[in-house]
């Protein structure tokens, strides 16, 4: 069997042995030099003891002779000079190695990431159409129970959303990748957006969580509609995703100064300090392909900061108390003119 070279040598073994050799032949180069300038240090003196014996003196004599202190003085001078080449010399290899380093970690990790995220997208995408596929031939070859019908058609639309949303997100994460959004600014209603994707959860049934919601009214933003629905829908899904039967779902939105504040919080599984900066980033899951047993493909949260950023707000991941997770967004608020104010009062009334 054919083993691949990257295997046998991984990247960055290739880099470190770079390194290393830069590093010691930087030492032997200034070592030699050294000893060079010793060297020739030493035949100028030995030659001045010779002319200072032909002279009649004697030859130690040389030593406290101007000369040879000039001489001395030239041998320090440039021992100083190579050793402050060879600081700057490693300082700057330090510096660029460390930036190289982390650059090929950084497309390593990413590599890795987008590997997984082919499996899970795979994954996603044939798991839903398995089982709308397996429902309509049931439902074709047997005659059942109008009950029973109804069960297998609201798992399909559960199916079915869960497909329309992962296209949706990846529609979004391509453009946001091709950098062709551009949103104009538009009146939305904040509270009316999460109420919206709060009353398609409940009505999805089987939910098995308590829900709480806390909304001001006429919470003014401007923005994309589809972007910001995407946003709290993403945000509502993770928690419900990774909290457990009983939990409690909620969100808050209030104006607070010039501020629009949304929270979304759980009280489910939690995420560890140390991965709350990561799991904005993309194709990033927490814990490996083996212990997760949750779907997904890392591509949620990077989508919201996107799409946050693009609304000129903030996002923020604290730990909910006593157990859980608190995404917090902020806006800027924006009064609209009272001619379009209709608008944001009958959506959030909706
Ligand atoms: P995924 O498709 O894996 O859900 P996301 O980008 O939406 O991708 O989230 C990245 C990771 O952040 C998830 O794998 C999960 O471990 C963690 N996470 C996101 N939201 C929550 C939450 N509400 N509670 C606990 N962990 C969460």
């Amino acid at each position: 069997m054919k083993i691949p070279f990257r295997e046998i040598f991984p990247p960055l073994s290739v880099f470190y042995i770079l390194v290393a050799y830069i590093l010691a032949s930087l030492i032997w180069w200034s070592m030699l030099h050294m000893r060079k300038n010793k060297s020739e240090f030493e035949n100028k003196a030995t030659i001045m003891r010779l002319m200072a014996e032909r002279q009649g003196r004697h030859p130690e004599d040389v030593i406290h002779s101007v000369e040879y202190r000039d001489l001395e003085k030239k041998m320090h001078r440039q021992n100083q000079m190579i050793y402050g080449e060879g600081i700057i010399f490693l300082l700057i290899l330090f510096v660029g190695a460390y930036q190289v380093h982390s650059g090929l970690r950084k497309e390593i990790a990413l590599n890795r990431q987008q590997r997984n995220f082919l499996l899970s997208i795979t994954h996603e995408l044939k798991s839903p159409l398995a089982s709308i596929k397996l429902t309509l031939q049931t439902l074709i070859q047997r005659q059942l129970s109008p009950d029973r019908s109804k069960g297998l058609l609201n798992n399909s639309l559960q199916d079915t959303e869960r497909l329309s949303t992962l296209v949706d997100n990846l529609l979004m994460a391509a453009k946001l990748e091709s950098q062709s959004v551009q949103y104009l600014p538009e009146e939305q209603s904040l509270n009316g957006i999460v109420e919206e994707v709060f009353f398609h959860l409940k009505n999805r049934g089987n939910l098995a969580r308590q829900i709480e919601l806390e909304l001001e009214e006429d919470l003014g933003i401007s923005g994309d509609r589809l972007a910001l629905v995407t946003i709290v829908s993403n945000l509502v899904e993770n928690a419900i995703k990774y909290s457990g039967e009983g939990d409690i779902v909620g969100a808050q939105a209030f104006r607070s100064a010039k501020k629009l504040i949304l929270r979304v919080y759980d009280t489910g599984i939690g995420i560890e300090a140390a991965e709350k900066d990561k799991v904005f980033e993309k194709f990033y899951r927490v814990g490996n392909e083996d212990t997760r047993r949750t779907k997904g493909t890392g591509l949620g949260l990077y989508l919201v900061r996107q799409l946050v950023r693009l609304h000129k707000g903030t996002i923020n991941v604290s730990d909910n108390v006593p157990k859980g997770t608190v995404f917090t967004l902020e806006f800027p608020y924006r009064e609209f003119a009272e001619a379009s104010s209709p608008m944001l009062t009958k959506k959030s009334k909706a």
